[in-house]
């Protein structure tokens, strides 16, 4: 039936998502760096900033994988506040606590293994919710924006950064030349992996231009939805909030 066909389809996806992750866990940072010239550091302290984050709140940073979000939040939210860290893949987790660790970030975080679909959270759990190139991976997104939207308290926000669609013809062709050749050659070459980094490009090209996931968040429930454009649309910020 079709729905069987959809149910396999999706199967699939859940388990190439994984895999993905699990073989780039560990060269994870360094690839994040080199792919996009250190400028993800950039798109992420935008995020914080825009978030308007304060002392004391609670923060749920989804799909968080190696915690480079996380870790801004919790100095933001300080020693009252609360940061949770929440990723479907064990590596990812487990890559991201040992460099928080290290860090000296270790009295506001949890670690929770968790699909962004079905988060595990009471309702009105958050302050602010935070996803970081993490939506694209996501099968069902509008279950995962749901689920999100339950789990923000009245007034939260959530955040989405993502790939998304770039202004201009002649930025959109350099960056799939980039995307689809050198992309997946990086990858060869420093993490033996040329798949999952062609997976990464696929998946950054199928992601949803930056007005239909306006669209989404609000049919999910959102208010005030808006986004910013980074990097020349290469990257967007959005930004919605539950009433
Ligand atoms: N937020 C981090 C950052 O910006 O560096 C990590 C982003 S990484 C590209 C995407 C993450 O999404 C991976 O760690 C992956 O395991 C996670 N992910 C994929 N599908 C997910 C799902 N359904 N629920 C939660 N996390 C998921």
């Amino acid at each position: 039936t079709h729905f069987g066909f959809k149910t396999v389809a999706a199967d699939d996806k859940v388990s190439m998502v994984a895999n993905v992750f699990h073989s780039v866990a560990a060269k994870y940072d360094l690839m994040n760096d080199l792919m996009s010239l250190g400028i993800h550091r950039l798109w992420k302290r935008f995020t914080i900033d825009c978030s308007g984050v304060r002392p004391g709140q609670q923060v749920l940073d989804l799909a968080g994988g190696t915690g480079d979000i996380t870790a801004l939040f919790s100095k933001r939210v300080g020693p009252t506040g609360k940061v949770v860290l929440a990723d479907i893949n064990a590596s990812m987790l487990s890559v991201g606590r040992d460099k928080l660790r290290d860090l000296g970030l270790v009295n506001n975080i949890d670690y929770v293994q968790a699909n962004a679909e079905a988060l595990p959270f009471a309702d009105a759990s958050f302050d602010i919710v935070s996803i970081g190139f993490g939506l694209r991976n996501v099968t069902d997104k509008d279950a995962a924006l749901r689920s999100i939207f339950r789990v923000l308290k009245p007034g939260g926000r959530l955040l989405v950064l993502e790939f998304s669609k770039p202004e201009q013809q002649w930025l959109s062709k350099v960056y799939d030349l980039y995307s689809f050749k050198l992309l997946p050659a990086m990858g060869q070459l420093v993490a033996n992996d040329k798949e999952s980094y062609q997976y990464l490009a696929e998946s950054i090209r199928m992601h949803p231009d930056q007005d239909t996931l306006k669209a989404m968040m609000e049919s999910a429930g959102f208010a005030e939805v808006s986004y910013h454009n980074l990097t020349g649309g290469i990257v967007a910020l959005h930004r919605g909030y539950k009433f």
